[in-house]
């Protein structure tokens, strides 16, 4: 339902937090984050309110990162339960994803993936994103384009915004019949479902088009296609009043 995405100097899990709550008034039955740091992926996500996430993180912090995602979830696919939550991670725990939308072929892909022998632990579409990730990775070693090579295989509506664990001053973000903004701060960028999440920092916005991937880092924003050509971005200056 919600997403957004952070890279740069701040806490992320400051920006992302008070992204999602500025993102609140959409609706939605779950929340959660991850953030790379230490060498590793920290993860927490809670069925319920935000103040729900916020209780997890604060009996249980994670390590304090500059790079992050986080996720307000309306389900589709599984009931509103902590396991079912976004973000969804691979079975090593390196990448994770946040997802809107619906993944129309997720149950031959998750056939394929527990013949293969991945574990898959939740009820959601979402899930077979990040065990893909992760089996993409594996061969390119590039967040980007083991991105493109999953977006290729996926069906239905989706935005995803996802981070590796080996990449942790990069986050990546795709976008098909749903909508996805890029922010371009100074040596921060964001990306979110809608410019209200980072208005806060800044107003230099970025449309992403229909079947584009992005990766973000804090001086620079790539888009190309799915087959990795790059595209036109057309940047804009979000000028309407966002403070109420
Ligand atoms: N289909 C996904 C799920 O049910 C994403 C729902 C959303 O857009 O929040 O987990």
């Amino acid at each position: 339902c919600g997403i957004v995405g952070y890279v740069g100097p701040q806490s992320a899990l400051d920006v992302v937090t008070a992204g999602l709550k500025r993102l609140e008034y959409r609706g939605y039955d779950s929340a959660g984050v991850a953030v790379p740091a230490d060498g590793g992926l920290a993860t927490a996500k809670k069925a319920g309110k935000l103040v729900n996430l916020e209780k997890e993180l604060a009996d249980r912090p994670l390590p304090a990162g500059t790079t992050g995602i986080g996720h307000t979830r309306w389900a589709t696919h599984g009931g509103p339960t902590d396991a079912n939550a976004h973000p969804h991670i691979d079975n090593a725990g390196r990448v994770a994803v946040v997802h809107n939308g619906i993944i129309e072929n997720f149950a031959a892909l998750r056939a394929e993936l527990a013949e293969r022998g991945h574990d898959l632990v939740s009820e959601t579409d979402t899930e077979v994103v990040a065990h893909l990730l992760a089996e993409e990775y594996s061969a390119c070693a590039d967040l980007a384009e083991a991105m493109r090579l999953v977006c290729r295989r996926l069906e239905g509506a989706f935005t995803l915004v996802a981070v590796h664990a080996d990449e942790p001053d990069v986050v990546v973000g795709a976008r098909r019949n749903s909508p996805l903004v890029v922010g371009v701060g100074d040596g921060e960028t964001f990306l979110a479902s809608d410019v209200a999440a980072f208005i806060a920092h800044t107003r230099d916005a970025i449309e992403l088009g229909q079947d584009q991937v992005v990766e973000l880092r804090r001086d620079a924003v790539t888009v190309t296609d799915f087959d990795g050509s790059p595209a036109d971005v057309r940047e804009y200056h979000v000028d309407w009043d966002a403070s109420a």
